[in-house]
């Protein structure tokens, strides 16, 4: 055993982090949580095996295995690295990475059975590991400048993670040259880089869960917020989203809009429910990109809309909504159908005034449907 029987403690670090990568991994494979979890996982494993392995190793055996050891490490920051380049939304350049990975590797190799010298090595893991961490600093500080808190903190653990890899590469090749005439694990100044890094690791990997499971609370919110089949807001999240259009402080007036698209029940009778479905997707899509940020649009029921539009006057959104209504008359849709829909609205000036507004714009939509469908009634 190459360990001082007191730092025995340290192996509590590997095995939280293999725990916490064995959690990351199943909440990927079975609770389809985002792939970046699933990295960080395997990289979390990949580092923590390494050490706890290397730390009940003899010196002899860790002499004999060190180059390998080296790769799993390796391969595990790339892990680590490539989770957090999928967290900024980007992609970590294959050919730079394993450029170096191989470079890395053929050093290593090198300098294990060519021209044995311990210090050489750790310099190259030392050096490798903070090139593969630097990669991703560009997309960690642009996602860091536009999220929310808790992912800022998890970018600023990152930082951490880099500036500690600087800082042991540094110390490695100033303070560490006389490495091979010592017995490693008993050097103090291994032993604190070691208690860093596991430290900082276990840090990195409870923030990440922390983010991880803010994120699956706010995923499983809009879920619940939205209507399965076109995405669009339910009439549970339409109201909760109106309720925050009223206390934030909207421009002009505020317009219900209700919309039902027209003779519905002849598509699905001559095309059968799949093209329908089609049909209310392609729909909800043309509301989607033909409202304005800040408005809001839901699936009320059926092929029931409602969509709530911020505009200076009736004028104004008497036009807004006409365009929408020419838009749904001027698409084709699947197998080259076309459909109209009619529209009815009414203003809206608070959030209590909800259900008479709706009543007053469903009252302006059986108008639209009596004139002859295809059109927008207001009053
Ligand atoms: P009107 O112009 O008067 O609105 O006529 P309509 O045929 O659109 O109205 P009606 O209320 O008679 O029929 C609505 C149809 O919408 C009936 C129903 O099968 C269809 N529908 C409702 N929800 C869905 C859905 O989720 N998918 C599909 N494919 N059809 C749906
Ligand atoms: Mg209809
Ligand atoms: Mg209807």
């Amino acid at each position: 055993m190459n360990l001082p029987a007191t730092h025995y403690f340290l192996l509590i670090y590997p095995i939280c982090l293999i725990l916490i990568g064995t959690a990351f991994i199943v909440a990927y494979l079975r609770f389809k949580a985002p792939k970046y979890l699933m990295w960080m996982g395997v990289g979390c494993i990949q580092l923590s095996v390494a050490f706890a392995t290397q730390t009940l190793m003899t010196n002899t055996q860790l002499r004999l295995t060190a180059p390998w050891f080296a790769i799993l490490y390796i391969g595990g920051v790339w892990a680590v690295v490539h989770g957090m380049f999928l967290k900024a939304n980007a992609k970590l350049n294959i050919w730079i990475s394993s450029g170096l990975i191989i470079a890395g590797i053929t050093l290593l190799l090198y300098f294990t059975y060519i021209d044995e010298n311990l210090w050489s090595r750790v310099v190259i893991v030392s050096v490798v590991v903070l090139c593969l961490e630097a990669l991703a600093l560009p997309k960690v500080y642009a996602l860091f400048k536009k999220t929310y808190a808790l992912e800022k903190l998890l970018c600023l653990s990152y930082f951490f993670v880099v500036i500690y890899a600087f800082i042991r590469a540094l110390i490695v090749i100033v303070y560490l040259q006389e490495l091979q005439h010592m017995t490693v694990a008993t050097t103090t100044w291994w032993m604190m880089l070691i208690s860093i890094n596991v430290f900082i690791s276990l840090w990195f990997a409870i923030i990440l869960s922390a983010v991880a499971v803010k994120e699956m609370f706010t995923s499983l919110n809009e879920e619940r917020l939205r209507d399965p089949l076109t995405k669009l807001y339910n009439r549970h999240g339409f109201l909760e989203k109106t309720k925050d259009l009223f206390e934030k402080k909207q421009y002009g007036e505020v317009y219900l809009v209700m919309c039902d698209i027209d003779n519905f029940k002849n598509i699905n009778d001559t095309w059968g429910h799949v093209v329908g479905d089609k049909i209310l997707y392609a729909f909800a899509d043309i509301c989607r990109f033909n409202i304005r940020e800040g408005d809001i649009v839901g699936r009320f029921g059926g092929e029931e809309f409602i969509i709530l539009l911020q505009s200076p006057n009736e004028e104004a959104s008497w036009v807004l909504v006409e365009r929408l209504r020419k838009k749904v008359e001027d698409q084709i849709f699947i197998h080259d159908i076309k459909i109209t829909a009619s529209f009815g609205a009414a203003k809206i000036e608070t959030e209590s005034q909800f259900m008479s507004a709706l009543e007053i714009a469903d009252k302006h939509l059986y108008e639209a449907k009596n004139s002859g469908r295809n059109r927008v009634c207001f009053n």
